[in-house]
């Protein structure tokens, strides 16, 4: 039976049948036991899936994994311990040393600098390009080398919103798939495949999660675009000497693109999701329809309020009529877009260090997209290993606060940031 969203939230991944516990068991073993030595064999040969070892396959991890992909429409999804590791293998999956891609410069600190500076020294080559170029300038970074387009549906912490049909239709044209990271939309408010992305990743620590008690990622394949045709993705479509000469697409069809990122990088890099956390990341996902709402209700109610506050000098919430981004969010994003607030306080910095120690249950954590409000300035927190050219060049505004508004009562919200401004309640 075809699901709406929100049920898919609750019911997603695990079906118990007679008997059978109503909540998703953690099968917290590293191995799975085999009655016949063959049997063990055809695993180990992908000629049957099944369980033999966590870092490669575990049922409870699986059934998180089935629900994201649900939630997101692809054809199959891989968990993994961090939203770094999801990116980074989403793009080493098909790029190799002496290869090349090109992202969007608005996005999250630790991915501009995964790409920039670590992936580099595999070899990878990455052009940071501003999405606000018009197509012909950016379609002049494309190389024959080039492998992947990657974005962020909103950046952290900028808030831009990305132009996900137009860099789909530009990355086909150039034969390359388009990779969205969806964290800060969640498949709740958008859902990436609808609009020509090719791969989806998430950092689950986030929304997905929801109470700030586990550090994960997911990597969702659509199972759309053609790995064969153009001879770009050999990885793909050549035999593998590591798995016994298979060839991922003659093999695994739609389901190429996951299982070599299992088979092969899970297998040798091993930055799989524990089943302890894949169970605490399945609570969240269980009320990740309600959470989203109230979010993005609480938060277009305080960008509202700062937009008018004299103490402040510029918003950044795409759900403001008044943002550069409105268009675009209305247009991928109509029921919202997430709880993310970017702004500047007037003054200097210092006062904006102020106004953050000031803040009664609005806590300063370098977490964000959580139930609890919270509040950071990147400049000297999560991107402060970015110099002042790079961080402009990330779209971070070096008086940028960054709010992540939660869950709580909006009045009460707007309330301690209307104290810790030193205003009059
Ligand atoms: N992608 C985005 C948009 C993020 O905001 C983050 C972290 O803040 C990441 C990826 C990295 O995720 P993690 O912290 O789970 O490794």
């Amino acid at each position: 039976m075809k699901k709406n969203l929100d049920t898919i939230c609750l019911h997603g991944g695990w079906k118990p049948t007679k008997g059978e516990p109503q909540q998703l068991p953690i099968y917290q073993s590293t191995t799975f036991k085999y009655e016949t030595s063959e049997q063990m064999a055809k695993l180990f040969d992908l000629e049957e899936s099944g369980y033999f070892y966590t870092r490669l396959a575990n049922p409870t991890v699986d059934a998180v994994a089935k629900k994201i992909n649900a939630l997101e429409g692809g054809v199959g999804c891989v968990l993994t311990s961090s939203g770094q590791a999801a990116n980074f293998y989403a793009v080493f999956n098909i790029c190799e040393s002496g290869d090349h891609f090109i992202t969007s410069s608005n996005i999250y600190g630790g991915t501009y600098n995964l790409f920039g500076v670590t992936m580099k020294k595999l070899g990878i080559e990455c052009t940071f390009i501003d999405p606000d170029w018009d197509d012909e300038r950016i379609e002049r970074e494309f190389r024959p080398n080039t492998k992947c387009f990657f974005g962020e549906t909103i950046s952290n912490p900028g808030g831009y919103v990305f132009d996900i049909e137009r860099f789909a239709q530009m990355a086909h044209r150039h034969g390359v798939p388009l990779i969205v990271d969806n964290t800060f939309a969640t498949p709740i408010n958008c859902r990436p495949f609808e609009w020509g992305a090719d791969i989806v990743t998430h950092s689950t620590t986030k929304y997905m999660d929801g109470h700030a008690t586990q550090v994960g990622g997911a990597v969702v394949d659509s199972g759309n675009f053609d790995w064969e045709t153009g001879g770009k993705f050999p990885g793909l479509t050549t035999p593998d000497e590591s798995y016994h000469g298979l060839t991922y697409t003659k093999a695994f069809g739609k389901g190429a693109y996951t299982t070599k990122l299992v088979a092969q990088l899970m297998r040798d890099l091993g930055s799989m999701a524990s089943p302890q956390n894949a169970f605490l990341l399945n609570l969240g996902l269980e009320t990740l329809h309600l959470r989203m709402a109230r979010h993005c209700e609480n938060a277009q109610k305080v960008a509202e309020w700062l937009e008018k506050n004299p103490r402040v000098s510029w918003v950044n919430y795409a759900g403001l009529p008044s943002n550069k981004y409105y268009p675009l969010a209305q247009k991928y994003m109509p029921n919202g877009t997430c709880g993310v607030i970017a702004f500047g306080l007037k003054g200097t910095r210092e006062d904006a260090i102020r106004f953050m120690d000031n803040l009664d249950f609005i806590s300063i954590v370098t977490h964000v997209a959580d139930a609890r409000t919270c509040v950071l300035h990147p400049a000297s927190h999560t991107h402060r290993q970015l110099s002042d050219d790079q961080l402009r060049e990330a779209g971070v505004a070096p008086d940028l606060v960054r709010l992540s508004v939660g869950i709580e009562n909006v009045d009460d919200i707007i309330a301690d940031l209307q104290q810790a401004m030193g205003m009059k309640e």
